[in-house]
């Protein structure tokens, strides 16, 4: 490739087809914000809203919102507007809970739909939670299912019939990297073996075919890409062909056929909303439908389209610019397989983190070496990639890194 210039990254912003979402965003002046992976940010119209929730429905509505504002179907209302970012049909996703909560509630289920069978596989390094969940059920079950693990390329040949279920996180929190999730699919109910999909990196970051991948359930975060702001609720994806004998174990009020008649008798809803356990969190998942509304008015082919480009372009600065610094990509160099970021590794890459944080540049650190740059292609432009990288440049260059300040380890990386 020939040497880059800023002056080509801003001639891609003036064309860029998605630089009108930038404004719909209230970023922070002067920041570069590379970790809309982590925590999206926040969307001006989130604003309002949270006024009107708070003042409104909540102030002066008071109890009768649950009728007048349409809180009580918030679950599903904001659920099918996932659905059609996800490849899912309408019933068939709600909003709730945490992704952790929702993993147990539909991990547990999955078991009781293949009784018998003593094996839950996922992939060593998957998501903490992910693992830390099963790891609890299989203690709840009192090892009547095992988690094992395999690396991902094997996972093909780990799945067998004694396989219940295989959880698997679509795009890797740490390398970005992509499961093929129609193949393992495929291969999963060869055998009679189910499969549960995270998304909480894909979801409105990569185009996603649930239903196309004949998936059987799936979970997903709404703080991360979909803008909904912290602690925004998650969400999950029944396929409609299993809604009926699914029974989860979390079976609270808000799943029940007929909440309000107030019977001692669970009887769970009939589709998606046997899978809801209590109180929707109003206020946010109120906001993170403002996020989810945004998501969805874009075109997920331009955002993937952009979102390439820029992973492209960024390994080729640090190709070209920060070679001899010790750097390495850790992300797979094949946009096939490579979510929406670009993971780098460096021996020092916490406190050079925190030195390009001093800066106002926003990525993050996932110990024990790996430098998270998350490209969400509504809100970052391309001179912010050329930017971030012209600040490493000079962070390796001047030794910034290396002062005390940036040592210190902080509660959350
Ligand atoms: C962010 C993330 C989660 C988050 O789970 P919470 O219950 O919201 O804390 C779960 N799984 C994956 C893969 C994630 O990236």
């Amino acid at each position: 490739m020939t040497t880059l210039t800023r002056e080509q990254f801003a001639e891609l912003d003036r064309q860029d087809p998605l630089a009108g979402f930038r404004d719909r965003f209230d970023l922070p002046q002067g920041h570069i914000y590379l970790n809309g992976n982590s925590l999206g940010v926040l969307p001006k119209a989130a604003k309002e809203r949270a006024r009107e929730v708070v003042e409104n429905e909540w102030g002066q509505g008071l109890i009768r919102s649950w009728n007048s504002a349409d809180w009580i179907n918030i679950p599903r209302r904001v659920g099918d507007k996932i659905a059609g970012l996800v490849g899912a049909a309408p019933g068939e996703v709600v909003v709730a809970d945490s992704t952790s909560v929702n993993l147990f509630k539909l991990a547990a289920a999955a078991v009781k739909l293949r009784p018998g069978r003593g094996k839950l596989l996922s992939e060593p390094g998957n998501f903490p939670t992910d693992l830390y969940i099963l790891q609890g059920l299989e203690a709840f079950l009192d090892g009547k299912v095992c988690l094992e693990t395999a690396p991902r390329d094997e996972i093909l040949a780990a799945i067998d019939e004694d396989t219940a279920l295989v959880v698997l996180t679509h795009v890797h929190y740490k390398s970005g990297a992509m499961f093929d999730m129609a193949a393992i699919t495929a291969r999963a109910h060869e055998v009679g073996a189910l499969v549960l999909w995270d998304l909480s990196h894909s979801t409105g970051a990569v185009p996603v075919a649930l239903n196309q991948a004949g998936a059987d359930f799936a979970i997903g975060c709404g703080y991360k890409y979909l803008n909904g702001g912290p602690g925004a609720p998650g969400f999950l994806f029944v396929a409609q062909r299993h809604q009926a004998q699914l029974q989860q174990p979390l079976s609270g009020w808000f799943g029940h056929a007929n909440a309000f008649a107030m019977r001692d008798d669970y009887e769970p809803a009939p589709g998606i909303e046997r899978t809801l356990c209590g109180t929707t969190p109003v206020v946010g998942a109120s906001l993170l439908e403002v996020g989810v509304d945004i998501m969805a008015s874009a075109d997920m082919a331009l955002i993937r389209e952009k979102s390439l480009q820029m992973g492209e372009l960024f390994i080729a600065l640090v190709e070209q610019r920060l070679g001899g610094y010790g750097f390495g990509i850790a992300s797979s160099k094949d946009p096939a397989v490579r979510g929406s970021q670009v993971s780098l590794t460096h021996e020092q890459g916490f406190a050079i983190m925190q030195a390009l944080i001093a800066r106002n540049i926003i990525g993050d650190f996932r110990a024990p070496e790996i430098l998270r740059f998350g490209f969400t292609p509504l809100y970052v432009r391309y001179v912010d990639l050329w930017d971030c990288v012209e600040a490493l440049v000079e962070i390796m260059a001047n030794g910034e890194w290396d002062r005390s300040e940036f040592r210190k380890l902080t509660a959350v990386t």
